[in-house]
């Protein structure tokens, strides 16, 4: 940007205010306008700023919260918003202390809401201008991100059939070592392929089949077909390891160790192989059953993740009673935390507490080399996500491995880093 002014924004935009002060509702109302902001909204406090976005024909583009009103105040109002799936970029502005807007941060990243920042009041226009140009590339975002879940779920009889006729395959995508960049696993992730339909994902299957009792057979069905893949790339000596999401309501199934022990024996792929991905939120309520059924898994060898890791409210002493190995971070946390502060504060503590605990970390959703090398600097241990590949039928892995090659001196950690790194840890 060149000096002082900046460039009005190139579209018509809205922006919804929502703040008590009527002096500070001005002030920022009025630096809408000077930067061309077509619509300007105002609100007094959340449970006003809620009927407005009710009334309104489409969502503003970027919303200022307040975090102080009476009625309703930010808090509230945000979560409100996400409850509501109403993702539009925010600012905070707040005359309080750091630690408030911290707070703010951390809750907007559970609720995957998306915060452009938290500023002191009063605003000014460099940092209305920037969160502009940061709702455009939210906007985008948000909109890929709405498309599966924008599609009805898929009927209960329909599904049957497709699990029936054997329509409901593994696609496979690399974990892969963060300091190498070597392949190092597969996670399984459950396509519906159908005539008609064209790919299902997987967003407008699960929770069908886990409503309506189909989730054990899709799951059996799974392991049974990525084992088996696992088993003839074992023979041709590429050996990776196999994770499987686990729905928690399998956690209620006393028979699943036996039976997984079973198709393990009859693939003949060793316990020490698989990992199961299992969410945090469903840990949080866990019984004894639960616990007796995830520590029997662990005996024999299998391997325990903690999938979605940030998005449910486990604490640390939750997580060091079950026999986890692998700590995976939710997306949310990943992507952008090269940019973004808050991001960055979750990601670097959630990698330290994998540390202490003596697990394996995951960060999924790594789609910038930009967040890849801030994960090295972090000392993550595993990273997935598009930078490195989409999943994929478990007959294209081969091929993709050959060109993957061909990326590792990008991927590498680089040289530099890496023996500040190794120095680290051996002091
Ligand atoms: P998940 O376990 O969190 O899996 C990761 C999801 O993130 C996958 O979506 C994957 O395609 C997507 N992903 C991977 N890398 C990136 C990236 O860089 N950027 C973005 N934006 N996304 C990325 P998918 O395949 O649509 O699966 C959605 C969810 O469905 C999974 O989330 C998992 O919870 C569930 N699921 C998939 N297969 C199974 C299954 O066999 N059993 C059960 N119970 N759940 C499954
Ligand atoms: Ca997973
Ligand atoms: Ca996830």
């Amino acid at each position: 940007m060149d000096a002082g002014k900046p460039a009005p924004p190139a579209r018509r935009e809205a922006v919804l205010v929502v703040d008590d002060s009527v002096v500070q509702r001005q002030h920022a109302a009025g630096l809408c306008r000077a930067l061309g902001v077509g619509e300007v909204h105002e609100a007094q406090h959340g449970r006003d700023a809620l009927a407005l976005l009710d009334a309104m024909p489409h969502p503003p583009s970027l919303m200022v919260i307040d975090l102080e009103m009476p009625v309703m105040d930010g808090f509230e109002l945000i979560q409100q918003m996400g409850k509501r799936g109403l993702r539009i970029p925010f600012l905070v502005a707040s005359s309080r202390e750091g630690a408030l807007v911290r707070a703010v941060e951390v809750m907007a990243a559970t609720l995957g809401m998306p915060l452009l920042g938290g500023v002191a009041k009063p605003l000014t226009a460099e940092v209305l201008a920037g969160a502009l140009q940061g709702s455009h590339e939210v906007d985008a975002r948000a909109v890929a991100a709405a498309v599966p879940n924008a599609q009805p779920p898929i009927a209960p009889e329909l599904l049957a059939a497709a699990l029936q006729a054997g329509s409901v395959v593994p696609h496979y995508q690399p974990k892969v070592d963060i300091r190498t960049g070597l392949v190092r696993g597969v996670e399984v992730l459950a396509r519906w392929t159908d005539p008609v339909l064209g790919v299902v994902p997987p967003d407008r299957f699960i929770a069908t089949a886990e409503q309506h009792g189909l989730i054990h057979g899709l799951t059996r069905s799974i392991l049974d077909q990525s084992m088996a893949q696992v088993a003839h790339w074992n023979a041709r000596g590429l050996v990776l390891s196999l994770a499987v999401n686990l729905s928690p309501l399998l956690l209620q199934t006393p028979t699943l160790v036996e039976e997984i022990s079973a198709l393990l024996a009859h693939h003949g792929v060793a316990a020490g192989q698989l990992v199961l991905e299992i969410t945090e939120g469903s840990l949080v309520g866990y019984d004894a059953g639960t616990m007796g059924l995830l520590a029997r898994l662990r005996m024999r060898g299998v391997g325990l993740s903690i999938d979605d890791y940030g998005t449910g409210f486990s604490s640390m002493q939750q997580l060091a009673r079950i026999p986890f190995t692998e700590l995976k971070i939710d997306r949310s946390f990943v992507h952008g935390a090269h940019r973004q502060a808050h991001l960055r504060v979750i990601l670097q503590s959630a990698l330290e507490m994998a540390g202490r605990l003596g697990l394996v970390s995951v960060a999924e959703g790594v789609e910038t080399i930009d967040d890849w090398r801030l994960l090295q600097e972090f000392g993550c241990t595993v990273g997935q996500g598009f930078l490195v590949a989409r999943p994929m039928v478990g007959g294209a892995l081969p091929r993709w491995m050959k060109s993957h090659e061909r990326r590792l001196p990008e991927l590498r950690m680089p040289r530099t880093a890496a023996r500040a790194a190794a120095e680290e840890e051996t002091k």
